[in-house]
């Protein structure tokens, strides 16, 4: 049982409860780790972020796998100096190294031109569609959370949403797997670290509605599977872009630049 006080002394503890309740809670108090693919996503991610710690207290994460193409990893660059983040860089190639998946440089399967729903109707009940790289995202949120406590981050942020977890077309995508890893990066650090995944439940096009009014450089962002100068408008993330943006009425920015027709 608690010592009884004078209210006096009472007063001055609840003050300062209140102070430290106020100061645990500020955000500038945390930084946060960012997984950052240089796509619409994860920049509107970055751009949560920056709006919740302030840029100094962010740090974006982009990664290697052995992709077809770099031109995400140039845009996760262009996006980190816009919002004046410090972006790390790491390679996990080699883990994928015996995987045929099509995003993968040295695979011969040809990128689907076909939307997701289109795939997972003639997948034939494959538990996932081509373009799933094994357990990435797993293995991203495993090597971030590392790198996070190293950088005295306590919060990881993952731009995982609903559309790509949909008929279950990249299972590491959906909020359980979110929540197992949360659980099991809370449980693997005694609680220094959590994850974040403020998209879990949303639509690309309601991704879209909260980068238009935190004002994402989407001009700046790269989401087609191909690469190249321009994107192919015909890979299943770009079927889904196109859709998020016309959910809204808009044109997506990209397509305004003078060196994308
Ligand atoms: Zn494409």
């Amino acid at each position: 049982m608690q010592d009884k006080q004078c209210p006096q002394d009472a007063g001055a503890e609840h003050k300062q409860v209140q102070e430290l309740r106020e100061i645990s809670s500020a955000p500038t108090n945390s930084r946060a780790l960012v997984l950052c693919s240089g796509g619409l996503d994860s920049t509107t991610l970055l751009a949560q972020a920056v709006e919740r710690y302030g840029n100094d207290n962010v740090v974006a994460l982009s990664v290697q796998y052995g992709q077809k193409h770099v031109r995400e990893l140039q845009s996760a660059q262009a996006v980190a100096q816009y919002y004046g983040v410090e972006l790390k860089m790491i390679d996990v190639a080699a883990i994928f190294a015996e995987s045929t998946c099509s995003l993968l440089s040295h695979s011969d399967e040809a990128i689907p031109h076909e939307s997701y729903d289109q795939q997972l109707a003639e997948s034939k009940a494959a538990p996932v569609v081509s373009t799933y790289v094994p357990f990435r995202n797993g293995l991203f949120l495993s090597c971030a959370a590392s790198m996070a406590l190293s950088l005295d981050c306590s919060v990881l942020y993952y731009g995982a949403h609903h559309d790509d977890w949909a008929g279950n077309a990249y299972p590491d995508c959906s909020r359980e797997f979110v929540e197992a890893m949360d659980d099991a990066i809370r449980r693997g650090t005694a609680d220094q670290l959590r994850v974040e995944a403020p998209f879990v439940t949303w639509s690309k096009a309601d991704i879209v509605a909260e980068g238009m009014r935190l004002g994402v450089p989407y001009e700046l962002t790269w989401s087609c599977y191909e690469g190249g100068d321009e994107p192919c408008g015909q890979c299943a993330t770009c079927i889904d872009r196109a859709r998020a943006f016309e959910a809204h009425g808009l044109v997506d920015p990209l397509y305004m630049r003078k060196d994308v027709k």
